[in-house]
Protein backbone atom coordinates (compact mmCIF):
# COMPACT_ATOMS: atom_id res chain seq x y z
CA UNK A 1 0.00 0.00 0.00
CA UNK A 2 1.54 3.29 -1.02
CA UNK A 3 0.17 6.69 0.59
CA UNK A 4 2.50 8.33 -2.32
CA UNK A 5 0.00 10.68 -3.95
CA UNK A 6 -1.03 8.21 -6.47
CA UNK A 7 -5.01 8.05 -6.26
CA UNK A 8 -6.93 5.66 -7.82
CA UNK A 9 -10.89 4.85 -8.23
CA UNK A 10 -12.26 1.62 -8.01
CA UNK A 11 -14.07 0.55 -10.44
CA UNK A 12 -15.11 -3.32 -10.61
CA UNK A 13 -12.04 -4.04 -8.29
CA UNK A 14 -9.36 -2.36 -10.51
CA UNK A 15 -7.64 1.14 -9.98
CA UNK A 16 -9.10 3.07 -12.45
CA UNK A 17 -7.29 6.69 -13.31
CA UNK A 18 -10.50 9.55 -13.94
CA UNK A 19 -10.96 11.09 -17.87
CA UNK A 20 -8.44 14.01 -16.00
CA UNK A 21 -8.24 15.14 -12.60
CA UNK A 22 -8.64 17.65 -10.05
CA UNK A 23 -6.33 19.51 -7.17
CA UNK A 24 -7.11 18.73 -3.86
CA UNK A 25 -5.90 21.52 -1.23
CA UNK A 26 -5.10 21.79 2.57
CA UNK A 27 -7.35 24.03 4.36
CA UNK A 28 -4.33 24.89 6.75
CA UNK A 29 -2.35 26.90 3.99
CA UNK A 30 -4.22 26.20 0.21
CA UNK A 31 -1.63 24.23 -0.79
CA UNK A 32 -2.05 21.60 -3.24
CA UNK A 33 -1.44 18.17 -1.54
CA UNK A 34 -3.00 15.71 -4.78
CA UNK A 35 -4.69 15.10 -7.60
CA UNK A 36 -8.09 13.49 -7.91
CA UNK A 37 -9.59 11.21 -10.59
CA UNK A 38 -12.37 13.41 -12.47
CA UNK A 39 -14.99 10.75 -13.19
CA UNK A 40 -16.09 11.33 -16.99
CA UNK A 41 -20.02 9.99 -17.38
CA UNK A 42 -18.52 6.51 -19.24
CA UNK A 43 -16.62 6.11 -16.26
CA UNK A 44 -19.42 6.58 -13.65
CA UNK A 45 -21.57 4.30 -16.40
CA UNK A 46 -18.50 1.55 -16.04
CA UNK A 47 -19.01 1.91 -11.91
CA UNK A 48 -22.51 1.15 -12.56
CA UNK A 49 -21.98 -2.00 -14.46
CA UNK A 50 -19.75 -3.40 -12.21
CA UNK A 51 -22.09 -3.10 -9.28
CA UNK A 52 -24.85 -4.78 -11.01
CA UNK A 53 -22.69 -7.51 -12.28
CA UNK A 54 -21.55 -8.11 -8.98
CA UNK A 55 -24.69 -7.45 -7.44
CA UNK A 56 -26.49 -10.98 -8.13
CA UNK A 57 -23.43 -13.30 -6.50
CA UNK A 58 -23.41 -10.72 -3.69
CA UNK A 59 -27.30 -10.93 -3.06
CA UNK A 60 -26.84 -14.79 -2.93
CA UNK A 61 -23.57 -14.64 -0.51
CA UNK A 62 -25.27 -15.69 2.82
CA UNK A 63 -25.23 -13.10 5.72
CA UNK A 64 -22.46 -14.92 7.83
CA UNK A 65 -20.23 -14.52 5.46
CA UNK A 66 -21.04 -11.07 4.22
CA UNK A 67 -20.71 -10.08 8.25
CA UNK A 68 -17.08 -11.79 8.14
CA UNK A 69 -16.44 -9.56 5.53
CA UNK A 70 -17.33 -6.44 7.12
CA UNK A 71 -15.18 -7.19 10.24
CA UNK A 72 -12.25 -7.98 7.45
CA UNK A 73 -13.17 -4.34 6.09
CA UNK A 74 -13.26 -3.05 9.57
CA UNK A 75 -9.75 -4.49 10.44
CA UNK A 76 -8.09 -3.66 6.86
CA UNK A 77 -9.33 0.15 7.25
CA UNK A 78 -8.05 0.10 11.18
CA UNK A 79 -4.78 -1.43 10.29
CA UNK A 80 -3.94 1.64 8.44
CA UNK A 81 -5.27 4.12 10.71
CA UNK A 82 -2.46 5.67 11.22
CA UNK A 83 -1.74 6.26 7.88
CA UNK A 84 -5.66 7.13 7.19
CA UNK A 85 -5.22 9.79 10.19
CA UNK A 86 -2.33 11.66 8.46
CA UNK A 87 -4.31 11.76 4.84
CA UNK A 88 -7.23 12.64 6.26
CA UNK A 89 -5.72 15.71 8.24
CA UNK A 90 -4.30 17.14 4.97
CA UNK A 91 -7.20 17.28 2.97
CA UNK A 92 -9.89 18.06 5.55
CA UNK A 93 -7.73 20.16 8.22
CA UNK A 94 -8.99 18.45 11.74
CA UNK A 95 -6.60 18.01 14.12
CA UNK A 96 -5.04 14.38 14.08
CA UNK A 97 -6.52 13.16 16.89
CA UNK A 98 -9.97 13.81 15.42
CA UNK A 99 -8.79 12.56 12.23
CA UNK A 100 -7.70 9.30 14.27
CA UNK A 101 -11.81 9.18 15.69
CA UNK A 102 -13.53 9.56 12.11
CA UNK A 103 -11.15 6.49 10.40
CA UNK A 104 -11.28 4.48 13.53
CA UNK A 105 -14.93 5.41 14.38
CA UNK A 106 -15.81 3.54 10.57
CA UNK A 107 -14.06 0.67 11.22
CA UNK A 108 -16.03 0.25 14.37
CA UNK A 109 -19.19 1.50 12.54
CA UNK A 110 -18.53 -1.94 10.36
CA UNK A 111 -17.70 -4.00 13.08
CA UNK A 112 -21.26 -3.21 15.27
CA UNK A 113 -23.79 -3.27 12.01
CA UNK A 114 -22.09 -7.22 11.24
CA UNK A 115 -23.88 -7.27 14.44
CA UNK A 116 -27.52 -6.91 13.02
CA UNK A 117 -29.61 -9.15 11.42
CA UNK A 118 -32.39 -9.24 8.66
CA UNK A 119 -35.48 -10.30 10.57
CA UNK A 120 -37.81 -12.73 8.82
CA UNK A 121 -41.54 -11.99 10.39
CA UNK A 122 -44.10 -14.75 9.98
CA UNK A 123 -47.19 -12.72 9.05
CA UNK A 124 -49.74 -15.95 8.86
CA UNK A 125 -49.76 -19.47 10.01
CA UNK A 126 -52.94 -20.80 9.59
CA UNK A 127 -54.32 -25.06 8.52
CA UNK A 128 -54.79 -22.92 4.83
CA UNK A 129 -51.52 -21.13 4.59
CA UNK A 130 -47.99 -19.89 6.05
CA UNK A 131 -46.65 -16.19 5.22
CA UNK A 132 -44.06 -14.60 6.49
CA UNK A 133 -42.00 -11.55 5.28
CA UNK A 134 -38.39 -10.98 4.65
CA UNK A 135 -36.23 -8.29 3.68
CA UNK A 136 -34.30 -8.30 0.25
CA UNK A 137 -31.55 -6.49 -1.09
CA UNK A 138 -32.43 -3.16 -3.05
CA UNK A 139 -30.06 -3.61 -5.90
CA UNK A 140 -26.82 -0.74 -6.74
CA UNK A 141 -27.14 1.92 -3.79
CA UNK A 142 -25.37 5.14 -5.05
CA UNK A 143 -23.59 6.67 -1.49
CA UNK A 144 -22.64 10.39 -1.55
CA UNK A 145 -20.93 12.14 1.50
CA UNK A 146 -20.11 15.29 2.78
CA UNK A 147 -16.48 16.57 3.35
CA UNK A 148 -17.34 17.01 7.56
CA UNK A 149 -16.18 13.64 8.37
CA UNK A 150 -15.40 11.79 5.32
CA UNK A 151 -14.81 8.46 6.20
CA UNK A 152 -17.15 7.87 9.20
CA UNK A 153 -20.42 9.26 7.01
CA UNK A 154 -19.17 6.70 3.93
CA UNK A 155 -19.40 4.00 6.38
CA UNK A 156 -22.88 5.04 7.80
CA UNK A 157 -23.86 4.09 4.40
CA UNK A 158 -21.53 1.05 3.24
CA UNK A 159 -22.12 -0.52 5.96
CA UNK A 160 -25.98 -1.18 5.77
CA UNK A 161 -25.65 -0.82 2.57
CA UNK A 162 -23.60 -4.24 2.16
CA UNK A 163 -24.76 -6.55 5.09
CA UNK A 164 -28.17 -6.26 3.63
CA UNK A 165 -26.51 -7.69 -0.53
CA UNK A 166 -26.97 -4.26 -2.27
CA UNK A 167 -23.73 -3.23 -3.86
CA UNK A 168 -22.68 0.62 -3.99
CA UNK A 169 -21.19 3.15 -5.55
CA UNK A 170 -19.34 5.32 -3.49
CA UNK A 171 -18.86 9.13 -4.21
CA UNK A 172 -16.95 11.39 -1.47
CA UNK A 173 -17.12 14.96 -1.80
CA UNK A 174 -14.38 16.66 -3.89
CA UNK A 175 -13.27 18.83 -1.46
CA UNK A 176 -12.30 15.57 0.74
CA UNK A 177 -11.45 12.58 -1.62
CA UNK A 178 -8.15 11.62 -0.57
CA UNK A 179 -8.97 9.27 2.06
CA UNK A 180 -11.95 7.64 0.59
CA UNK A 181 -9.72 6.47 -2.40
CA UNK A 182 -7.24 5.23 -0.58
CA UNK A 183 -9.71 2.84 1.59
CA UNK A 184 -10.81 2.17 -1.98
CA UNK A 185 -7.28 0.39 -2.34
CA UNK A 186 -7.39 -0.97 0.60
CA UNK A 187 -10.51 -2.84 0.14
CA UNK A 188 -10.25 -4.06 -2.90
CA UNK A 189 -7.99 -6.75 -1.48
CA UNK A 190 -10.99 -7.64 0.91
CA UNK A 191 -14.58 -7.19 -0.98
CA UNK A 192 -15.40 -9.33 -4.69
CA UNK A 193 -14.51 -6.97 -7.62
CA UNK A 194 -17.29 -4.92 -8.17
CA UNK A 195 -19.39 -4.85 -4.56
CA UNK A 196 -17.93 -1.81 -3.40
CA UNK A 197 -16.42 1.14 -6.41
CA UNK A 198 -15.39 4.54 -5.62
CA UNK A 199 -15.89 7.29 -7.81
CA UNK A 200 -14.88 11.11 -7.64
CA UNK A 201 -15.41 14.10 -9.58
CA UNK A 202 -16.52 17.54 -9.95
CA UNK A 203 -20.23 18.93 -9.18
CA UNK A 204 -21.59 17.44 -12.47
CA UNK A 205 -21.12 13.80 -10.76
CA UNK A 206 -23.34 13.54 -8.11
CA UNK A 207 -26.63 14.71 -10.82
CA UNK A 208 -25.52 11.96 -13.30
CA UNK A 209 -25.77 9.31 -9.79
CA UNK A 210 -29.00 10.59 -8.69
CA UNK A 211 -30.70 10.50 -12.08
CA UNK A 212 -28.76 7.06 -13.41
CA UNK A 213 -31.27 4.67 -14.23
CA UNK A 214 -29.21 1.81 -13.21
CA UNK A 215 -29.10 3.30 -9.82
CA UNK A 216 -31.98 1.54 -7.47
CA UNK A 217 -31.61 3.56 -3.92
CA UNK A 218 -29.18 6.89 -3.38
CA UNK A 219 -28.28 7.29 0.19
CA UNK A 220 -27.33 10.82 0.42
CA UNK A 221 -25.78 13.20 3.42
CA UNK A 222 -25.22 16.93 2.99
CA UNK A 223 -27.33 19.89 2.93
CA UNK A 224 -31.14 20.53 3.53
CA UNK A 225 -30.29 22.38 -0.35
CA UNK A 226 -28.91 19.68 -1.81
CA UNK A 227 -30.93 17.12 0.04
CA UNK A 228 -33.95 18.73 -2.35
CA UNK A 229 -32.17 18.39 -5.41
CA UNK A 230 -31.37 14.66 -4.49
CA UNK A 231 -34.81 13.91 -4.04
CA UNK A 232 -36.37 15.60 -7.39
CA UNK A 233 -34.06 14.30 -9.08
CA UNK A 234 -34.22 10.15 -7.87
CA UNK A 235 -38.38 11.13 -8.81
CA UNK A 236 -37.66 10.29 -12.20
CA UNK A 237 -36.44 6.83 -11.67
CA UNK A 238 -38.59 6.69 -8.47
CA UNK A 239 -35.34 5.85 -6.55
CA UNK A 240 -34.91 4.93 -2.83
CA UNK A 241 -34.04 7.53 -0.98
CA UNK A 242 -32.60 7.76 2.79
CA UNK A 243 -30.99 11.75 3.33
CA UNK A 244 -29.51 12.89 6.24
CA UNK A 245 -29.39 16.46 6.21
CA UNK A 246 -28.64 20.09 8.01
CA UNK A 247 -29.17 21.37 11.22
CA UNK A 248 -30.41 24.06 13.71
CA UNK A 249 -29.76 22.06 16.61
CA UNK A 250 -30.35 24.43 19.89
CA UNK A 251 -29.13 23.50 23.34
CA UNK A 252 -31.43 24.48 26.44
CA UNK A 253 -29.30 25.31 29.33
CA UNK A 254 -31.26 25.24 33.07
CA UNK A 255 -30.65 27.62 35.60
CA UNK A 256 -29.61 24.68 37.34
CA UNK A 257 -26.77 23.38 35.72
CA UNK A 258 -23.25 23.62 37.49
CA UNK A 259 -21.93 26.24 35.47
CA UNK A 260 -18.03 25.67 36.02
CA UNK A 261 -18.96 21.86 35.55
CA UNK A 262 -20.97 22.26 32.19
CA UNK A 263 -19.07 24.97 30.75
CA UNK A 264 -16.44 23.08 28.67
CA UNK A 265 -19.33 20.54 27.30
CA UNK A 266 -21.11 23.18 26.29
CA UNK A 267 -18.13 24.72 24.32
CA UNK A 268 -17.14 21.12 22.38
CA UNK A 269 -20.82 20.74 21.72
CA UNK A 270 -20.80 23.82 19.17
CA UNK A 271 -17.18 24.17 18.23
CA UNK A 272 -16.20 20.23 18.26
CA UNK A 273 -14.76 19.70 14.38
CA UNK A 274 -14.88 23.56 13.72
CA UNK A 275 -18.55 23.57 13.91
CA UNK A 276 -18.64 21.34 10.85
CA UNK A 277 -21.30 18.97 11.95
CA UNK A 278 -24.74 18.34 11.40
CA UNK A 279 -25.49 17.73 15.13
CA UNK A 280 -23.32 20.77 16.35
CA UNK A 281 -25.16 23.06 19.09
CA UNK A 282 -25.96 26.04 16.48
CA UNK A 283 -27.84 27.96 19.01
CA UNK A 284 -27.40 28.35 22.84
CA UNK A 285 -30.42 29.13 25.05
CA UNK A 286 -29.36 29.70 28.61
CA UNK A 287 -31.47 30.83 31.38
CA UNK A 288 -31.28 34.26 31.88
CA UNK A 289 -30.27 33.57 35.73
CA UNK A 290 -26.86 31.82 34.59
CA UNK A 291 -26.88 33.57 31.30
CA UNK A 292 -23.92 36.03 32.95
CA UNK A 293 -21.21 32.97 34.71
CA UNK A 294 -21.81 30.13 31.29
CA UNK A 295 -20.96 33.62 28.97
CA UNK A 296 -17.69 34.67 31.33
CA UNK A 297 -16.92 30.75 31.46
CA UNK A 298 -17.45 29.77 28.18
CA UNK A 299 -15.08 33.38 27.01
CA UNK A 300 -12.34 32.16 29.46
CA UNK A 301 -12.78 28.49 27.99
CA UNK A 302 -12.10 29.45 24.43
CA UNK A 303 -8.85 31.39 25.16
CA UNK A 304 -7.76 28.00 26.24
CA UNK A 305 -8.13 26.52 22.85
CA UNK A 306 -5.35 26.12 20.29
CA UNK A 307 -6.88 26.71 16.73
CA UNK A 308 -4.38 25.82 13.65
CA UNK A 309 -3.01 23.66 11.33
CA UNK A 310 -4.61 19.97 12.38
CA UNK A 311 -0.99 17.91 11.88
CA UNK A 312 0.64 20.26 14.27
CA UNK A 313 0.68 18.96 18.15
CA UNK A 314 -1.46 20.03 20.44
CA UNK A 315 -3.85 21.81 17.52
CA UNK A 316 -7.78 21.46 19.19
CA UNK A 317 -9.68 23.32 16.08
CA UNK A 318 -8.65 23.21 12.97
CA UNK A 319 -9.85 25.35 9.96
CA UNK A 320 -12.92 25.29 7.81
CA UNK A 321 -12.53 22.86 5.41
CA UNK A 322 -13.03 24.95 2.03
CA UNK A 323 -13.39 28.45 0.39
CA UNK A 324 -17.00 28.32 -0.19
CA UNK A 325 -18.21 27.18 3.12
CA UNK A 326 -15.12 29.82 4.83
CA UNK A 327 -16.92 32.41 2.81
CA UNK A 328 -20.47 31.55 3.77
CA UNK A 329 -18.94 31.77 7.49
CA UNK A 330 -17.35 35.46 7.11
CA UNK A 331 -20.92 36.48 5.61
CA UNK A 332 -23.02 35.31 9.01
CA UNK A 333 -20.10 37.39 10.46
CA UNK A 334 -20.49 40.41 8.32
CA UNK A 335 -23.86 40.10 8.39
CA UNK A 336 -23.98 39.95 12.67
CA UNK A 337 -20.97 43.22 12.24
CA UNK A 338 -23.07 45.21 10.16
CA UNK A 339 -26.02 44.57 12.31
CA UNK A 340 -24.37 45.90 15.48
CA UNK A 341 -24.43 42.73 17.26
CA UNK A 342 -22.32 42.41 20.15
CA UNK A 343 -19.27 39.99 20.34
CA UNK A 344 -18.07 38.19 23.10
CA UNK A 345 -14.70 37.04 21.44
CA UNK A 346 -13.85 36.05 17.92
CA UNK A 347 -15.16 38.02 14.72
CA UNK A 348 -11.72 38.97 13.24
CA UNK A 349 -10.54 37.94 9.59
CA UNK A 350 -7.27 37.48 8.75
CA UNK A 351 -5.98 37.61 5.07
CA UNK A 352 -3.05 34.32 5.66
CA UNK A 353 -2.94 31.27 4.11
CA UNK A 354 -5.78 29.11 5.16
CA UNK A 355 -9.41 29.22 5.77
CA UNK A 356 -9.03 29.88 9.47
CA UNK A 357 -12.26 31.73 11.34
CA UNK A 358 -11.17 32.13 15.22
CA UNK A 359 -13.99 30.75 17.84
CA UNK A 360 -16.81 33.59 17.58
CA UNK A 361 -19.31 34.42 20.22
CA UNK A 362 -22.40 36.70 19.97
CA UNK A 363 -23.96 38.06 22.45
CA UNK A 364 -27.55 37.55 22.81
CA UNK A 365 -27.95 38.68 19.00
CA UNK A 366 -32.25 38.80 18.03
CA UNK A 367 -33.82 35.95 17.32
CA UNK A 368 -34.68 36.76 13.81
CA UNK A 369 -31.25 37.15 13.25
CA UNK A 370 -29.12 35.35 10.29
CA UNK A 371 -27.02 33.70 12.53
CA UNK A 372 -29.54 31.95 14.63
CA UNK A 373 -31.95 31.10 11.97
CA UNK A 374 -29.57 29.90 9.42
CA UNK A 375 -27.17 26.69 9.96
CA UNK A 376 -23.66 28.06 10.26
CA UNK A 377 -21.40 24.99 9.92
CA UNK A 378 -18.59 26.89 11.62
CA UNK A 379 -17.35 28.07 14.57
CA UNK A 380 -19.90 31.14 15.50
CA UNK A 381 -22.36 30.44 18.27
CA UNK A 382 -24.98 32.85 19.02
CA UNK A 383 -25.42 32.46 23.01
CA UNK A 384 -29.18 33.72 23.34
CA UNK A 385 -30.71 34.24 26.63
CA UNK A 386 -34.47 32.79 28.08
CA UNK A 387 -36.69 33.40 30.99
CA UNK A 388 -39.78 31.14 30.60
CA UNK A 389 -39.75 27.47 29.83
CA UNK A 390 -42.39 27.15 27.29
CA UNK A 391 -41.21 30.14 25.58
CA UNK A 392 -38.03 29.18 25.06
CA UNK A 393 -39.14 25.43 23.46
CA UNK A 394 -41.23 27.30 20.83
CA UNK A 395 -37.71 28.90 20.00
CA UNK A 396 -36.46 25.84 19.90
CA UNK A 397 -38.99 24.23 17.53
CA UNK A 398 -39.15 27.46 15.29
CA UNK A 399 -37.18 25.91 12.60
CA UNK A 400 -37.26 24.07 9.52
CA UNK A 401 -35.05 21.98 10.73
CA UNK A 402 -35.55 19.36 13.49
CA UNK A 403 -32.19 17.12 13.51
CA UNK A 404 -31.01 17.33 17.13
CA UNK A 405 -31.09 18.98 20.17
CA UNK A 406 -29.91 18.97 23.81
CA UNK A 407 -31.17 19.88 27.70
CA UNK A 408 -28.72 20.46 30.18
CA UNK A 409 -30.04 20.05 33.82
CA UNK A 410 -29.46 18.87 37.25
CA UNK A 411 -33.32 17.47 37.29
CA UNK A 412 -33.19 14.20 34.71
CA UNK A 413 -37.11 14.01 34.87
CA UNK A 414 -37.57 17.64 34.30
CA UNK A 415 -35.03 17.34 30.89
CA UNK A 416 -36.79 14.01 30.00
CA UNK A 417 -40.14 16.39 29.83
CA UNK A 418 -38.29 19.00 27.65
CA UNK A 419 -36.69 16.39 25.79
CA UNK A 420 -40.03 14.99 24.72
CA UNK A 421 -41.55 18.34 23.98
CA UNK A 422 -38.10 19.37 21.12
CA UNK A 423 -39.00 18.23 17.23
CA UNK A 424 -36.12 16.45 16.76
CA UNK A 425 -34.32 13.32 15.26
CA UNK A 426 -32.22 12.87 18.28
CA UNK A 427 -32.07 14.74 21.63
CA UNK A 428 -29.53 14.46 24.39
CA UNK A 429 -29.83 15.27 28.17
CA UNK A 430 -26.55 16.52 29.79
CA UNK A 431 -24.53 16.00 26.52
CA UNK A 432 -23.84 16.12 23.15
CA UNK A 433 -23.30 14.74 19.85
CA UNK A 434 -23.09 11.24 20.92
CA UNK A 435 -23.97 8.35 18.05
CA UNK A 436 -24.28 4.87 18.11
CA UNK A 437 -24.57 1.69 15.46
CA UNK A 438 -27.32 0.36 17.07
CA UNK A 439 -29.39 3.96 17.48
CA UNK A 440 -31.67 5.25 14.83
CA UNK A 441 -30.17 8.62 13.94
CA UNK A 442 -32.49 10.96 11.54
CA UNK A 443 -33.92 14.67 11.33
CA UNK A 444 -37.39 15.41 11.74
CA UNK A 445 -38.59 18.29 9.32
CA UNK A 446 -36.47 19.33 6.50
CA UNK A 447 -33.13 17.42 8.59
CA UNK A 448 -33.90 13.86 6.53
CA UNK A 449 -35.93 11.66 5.28
CA UNK A 450 -35.30 8.02 6.30
CA UNK A 451 -32.66 7.21 9.17
CA UNK A 452 -29.71 5.72 9.56
CA UNK A 453 -28.02 3.40 12.29
CA UNK A 454 -29.58 0.63 14.08
CA UNK A 455 -32.37 -2.27 12.36
CA UNK A 456 -34.34 0.58 10.82
CA UNK A 457 -31.66 1.96 9.14
CA UNK A 458 -30.26 -1.51 7.60
CA UNK A 459 -34.12 -2.04 7.01
CA UNK A 460 -33.70 1.21 4.60
CA UNK A 461 -31.84 -1.09 2.37
CA UNK A 462 -33.89 -3.59 1.64
CA UNK A 463 -37.10 -4.33 -0.24
CA UNK A 464 -39.75 -6.08 1.63
CA UNK A 465 -40.68 -9.78 0.18
CA UNK A 466 -43.82 -11.50 1.49
CA UNK A 467 -44.46 -14.86 0.17
CA UNK A 468 -47.55 -16.98 1.45
CA UNK A 469 -47.09 -20.41 0.86
CA UNK A 470 -51.09 -22.23 0.65
CA UNK A 471 -50.88 -25.09 2.20
CA UNK A 472 -51.50 -28.92 1.21
CA UNK A 473 -55.88 -29.60 2.34
CA UNK A 474 -55.57 -31.85 5.47
CA UNK A 475 -55.79 -35.64 4.30
CA UNK A 476 -59.49 -37.01 6.27
CA UNK A 477 -58.25 -39.69 8.87
CA UNK A 478 -59.19 -42.94 8.12
P1 LIG B 1 -23.40 19.40 0.11
O1 LIG B 1 -24.86 19.19 0.07
O2 LIG B 1 -22.82 20.59 -0.54
O3 LIG B 1 -22.64 18.15 -0.55
C1 LIG B 1 -22.79 16.82 -0.07
C2 LIG B 1 -22.42 15.86 -1.18
O4 LIG B 1 -23.34 15.98 -2.25
C3 LIG B 1 -21.04 16.08 -1.79
O5 LIG B 1 -20.46 14.81 -2.10
C4 LIG B 1 -21.37 16.85 -3.08
O6 LIG B 1 -20.39 16.69 -4.08
C5 LIG B 1 -22.68 16.18 -3.50
N1 LIG B 1 -23.56 17.00 -4.33
C6 LIG B 1 -23.56 18.34 -4.50
N2 LIG B 1 -24.56 18.71 -5.33
C7 LIG B 1 -25.21 17.56 -5.68
C8 LIG B 1 -26.35 17.28 -6.50
N3 LIG B 1 -27.03 18.25 -7.11
N4 LIG B 1 -26.74 16.00 -6.62
C9 LIG B 1 -26.10 15.01 -5.97
N5 LIG B 1 -25.01 15.20 -5.19
C10 LIG B 1 -24.58 16.47 -5.05
O7 LIG B 1 -23.02 19.31 1.65
P2 LIG B 1 -21.60 19.59 2.31
O8 LIG B 1 -21.34 21.06 2.24
O9 LIG B 1 -20.61 18.62 1.78
O10 LIG B 1 -21.89 19.17 3.83
C11 LIG B 1 -22.36 20.06 4.80
C12 LIG B 1 -23.85 19.84 5.04
O11 LIG B 1 -24.09 18.47 5.33
C13 LIG B 1 -24.38 20.60 6.24
O12 LIG B 1 -25.63 21.13 5.93
C14 LIG B 1 -24.54 19.51 7.31
O13 LIG B 1 -25.48 19.79 8.31
C15 LIG B 1 -24.93 18.34 6.47
N6 LIG B 1 -24.62 17.10 7.16
C16 LIG B 1 -25.65 16.33 7.59
C17 LIG B 1 -25.39 15.17 8.30
C18 LIG B 1 -26.50 14.29 8.81
O14 LIG B 1 -26.22 13.15 9.14
N7 LIG B 1 -27.72 14.77 8.89
C19 LIG B 1 -24.07 14.80 8.55
C20 LIG B 1 -23.04 15.62 8.09
C21 LIG B 1 -23.33 16.77 7.38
Amino acid sequence: MRFDGDYTMTIGGQGVAGASSFDVLNPANEQVIGQAPDASREQLDEAVAAARKAFPAWAATPIAKRKELLLAMAGAIAAKGEDLKRLLTSEQGKPHGDAFGDVMGGAYWLQATASLDLPVTVVEDTAERRGETRHVPIGVVGAIAPWNFPVILAMFKLAPALLAGNTVVLKPSPFTPLTTLKIGEILRDVLPPGVLNIVTGGDALGPWMTSHPGIDKVSFTGSTQTGRKVMESAASTLKRVTLELGGNDAAIVMPDVDVAAVAEQLFWAAFRNTGQICIATKRMYVHKDIYEPLKEALVAYAATVKMGDGAEQGTQMGPIQNRLQYARVLDLIADAKAKGYKFLVGGETSTAPGYFVPVTIIDNPPEDSRIVQEEQFGPVLPLLKFDDLDEVIGRANASDYGLGGSVWSADEDKALEIASRLATGTVWINESQHLSPLAAFGGHKQSGVGVEGALEGLLEYTNTQTVFVKKKAAQPVA
